[in-house]
């Protein structure tokens, strides 16, 4: 047997399993969510803040293969259902709303991301990479040390002259020294350690 003849085989083998316990294996997963349902909308709305291209994909590929199914459908369930429709939209944003203020460093990072993809700019950064250069270059303004204020992410060399997106080329500055704002004290203000360190902490993700 050629491995592809096994791998298919095995393929066999598992639809034949899941035809066969299908409603058992569906009534697992449904009580797993039941018991996660928290668990699991945070880990899928992680999913989408962190692979936004992704997201989009699937979108694009479920709308072309739905498209006019859905759309007759859909207009006539949304002109039966406008109120609850405009409830769901409300809730649905406010939700939007209270994650994005429990979690302001995944909305940083997402924002950086346009820029950058705007800017057509390498690189991104997720919010546990922030969490690990606060612990390198500390959380307040690293040009004058002070902690007053807000404290942006800056990047050093900025998108629109070649900088890249990556950790490596972040630094937390207040407002006032923050590059993007007219670049008057505009520098990198590691010191050569935080430099290392931070090289050390991303190398397997950043090509410097
Ligand atoms: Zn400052």
């Amino acid at each position: 047997m050629t491995p592809e003849e096994r791998r298919e085989k095995r393929r066999q083998q598992f639809a034949a399993y899941y035809a066969k316990h299908a409603d058992e294996i569906r009534a697992r997963t449904r009580a797993w969510y039941a018991a996660n349902s928290e668990r699991a909308k945070e880990h899928q709305r992680k999913k989408r803040f962190d692979h936004p291209d992704k997201v989009k994909a699937i979108k694009a590929k479920y709308y072309a293969a739905h498209k006019e199914r859905d759309n007759a459908s859909n207009a006539q369930w949304r002109a039966k259902n406008q109120d609850r429709l405009a409830a769901y939209r409300i809730s649905r944003r406010e939700l939007s709303a209270e994650w994005n203020r429990k979690h302001p460093d995944a909305v940083r990072s997402s924002r950086h991301r346009r820029i950058a993809t705007e800017k057509h700019a390498e690189g991104n950064w997720t919010a546990e990479d922030l969490a690990t250069l606060r612990k390198i270059l500390g959380v307040k303004c690293l040009a004058h040390g002070n902690h007053e204020g807000a404290i942006t992410i800056d990047h050093i060399v900025p998108l629109a002259k070649g900088g890249t997106n990556y950790p490596t080329n972040l630094q937390p500055l207040c407002l006032k020294h923050n590059c993007a704002k007219g670049s008057r004290s505009c520098a990198d203000y590691r010191t050569s350690e935080q430099v290392v360190e931070v090289l050390k902490a991303f190398r397997s993700r950043v090509v410097v």
